[in-house]
């Protein structure tokens, strides 16, 4: 029925690992309140979809597509594994699962939004005829290396030394600070190999979406609309809407016990949805916030009975806060938090941008290295970086819960959240982008 009456069909390929779902929802969402006659078909795993649709929504409908995994799989706790299983399914899975849409719903596609990272969104596209929109959710400067790819390895090489400079792009330091699989490690393995496509592909796109805003990273912002045809900063989506419900679940009153903390004084730990720190590193960490005695709130992934320190449970509770889950947006915007320990995922970059909360990083594969070269270079928000050490920890949390640096690190962070807020409020650059975007997805 709501196929029949739409007068327009668009479907959606999700990436269902990390935190990509997720953002892709929150601009469909965005346009669907656009475009009132529209609707979407929202295709991704059957675990991704469950997750990102506790609710049913009228006009954006998930369909599942075959994860790839074989028989019998079980997760044995490397990340990696279902992700290749998913990738060496693609785009054979989706291809199929598009043909069960358009049969089940009787709807021709009208046009296809897909993650940056599927290059062969271009080719679906141009088969059906129609154009080719995709949303980037990381960082411009990840984008930015990963389009220029080529380039890159021509002038300092594959596998070379890792001390090479790459000064000949503005802020950026050397080799080692670049996504594996760019410039070294393995080239061929199936993520690098994706985002190398990814890097020659994107140019087909009629737009690129991005969960960024334009005055976040200025110059390789600029660097990326001379590059793309239509390169959109439309976001940050943690200010512009806030639909998924699973960032603002507070089962466990983590509000509440913030709200018992003094401004600026609580540490808050997460490394996001997918990585874990090393046991030593954990051990470290417990021992760095216990001897420091600031009060802290973790987002745990795992058995903190089990993976943290004999009686270290016990010993804090009084000023320490364990949780399986925490709503992020909300915890970064409220007053308690002074610092956040991260492994700098772009969103919970924008999170912390948005919270005004400096950040120690903890960064661990992927664009989180470079993001952390951006927040501390670029920005000044932010030190540390490898692996978690008890000194280490201990020195950065006093630094900015308790120094003039600290001070100014807040300072610092809170230009780039005026930026923010300003690019979102009415005629904000984020806002009347979006208005392109709506444009071009309604006048097809
Ligand atoms: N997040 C959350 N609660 C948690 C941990 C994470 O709401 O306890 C959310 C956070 O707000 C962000 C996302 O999960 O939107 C993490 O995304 P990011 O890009 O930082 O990392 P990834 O999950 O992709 O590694």
């Amino acid at each position: 029925e709501d196929y029949k009456n739409a007068s327009k069909h668009i479907v959606v390929l999700a990436f269902p690992f990390g935190t990509h779902a997720a953002p892709l929802l929150n601009i469909i969402h965005q346009l669907s309140d656009a475009c009132p006659n529209t609707i979407f078909s929202f295709l991704s795993t059957q675990q991704s979809n469950n997750s990102s649709f506790p609710n049913k929504f009228h006009k954006i409908k998930p369909f599942n597509v075959r994860d790839g995994l074989p028989e019998g799989y079980i997760y044995r706790g490397d990340p990696n594994e279902p992700v290749e299983y998913f990738l060496k399914a693609t785009p054979g899975n989706f291809i199929e699962a598009i043909g069960a849409v358009v049969a089940e719903t009787g709807k021709p596609i009208d046009c296809l939004i897909t993650d940056a990272f599927y290059a062969f969104g271009g080719d679906i596209a141009d088969e059906l005829n129609i154009p080719w929109v995709v949303l980037w959710t990381a960082a411009p400067r990840t984008l930015f290396v990963h389009a220029e790819t080529d380039f890159i390895r021509q002038l300092v090489g594959i596998n070379g030394s890792q001390d090479k400079s790459l000064d000949f792009f503005p802020d950026f330091s050397g080799v080692s600070d670049l996504p594996g699989g760019v410039t070294f490690g393995d080239l061929d393995a199936p993520m690098a190999a994706m985002l190398y496509k990814m890097g020659l592909e994107l140019s087909r796109a009629t737009a690129i979406a991005a969960n960024s805003f334009e005055d976040v990273d200025n110059k390789v912002v600029n660097m990326l609309k001379l590059k793309f045809n239509m390169f959109l900063n439309v976001g940050p989506f943690n200010l512009v809407s806030s639909v998924s419900s699973f960032t603002i679940d507070d089962s466990h009153c983590c509000l509440d016990w913030l709200s018992k903390h003094k401004p600026s004084s609580v540490v808050y730990i997460s490394f996001g949805s997918v990585a874990t720190p090393l046991p030593h590193e954990l051990e470290a960490l417990s021992e760095a916030l216990e001897e420091s005695e600031f009060p802290f709130l973790w987002s745990f992934k795992g058995n903190p009975e089990k993976q943290l320190p004999p009686g270290f449970l016990e010993r804090t509770r009084s000023r320490g806060k364990i949780v399986p889950w925490a709503p992020q947006q909300k915890i970064l915007q409220h007053p308690s938090v002074g610092v956040f320990v991260s492994h700098c995922g772009w969103n919970s970059i924008l999170d912390s941008i948005v919270g005004g909360v400096p950040m120690i990083f903890r960064p661990f594969y992927g664009d989180q290295i470079l993001n952390t070269r951006t927040v501390e270079v670029v920005w000044g928000f932010g030190l540390e970086g490898g692996t978690l050490t008890k000194e280490g920890t201990k020195k950065a949390l006093k630094l900015i819960l308790c120094s003039e640096q600290g001070k100014k690190m807040r300072e610092k962070i809170g230009i780039q959240r005026e930026r923010a807020y300003t690019a979102v409020k009415p005629k904000g650059s984020s806002v009347e982008i979006f208005k392109t975007l709506v444009k071009l997805v309604s006048d097809i």
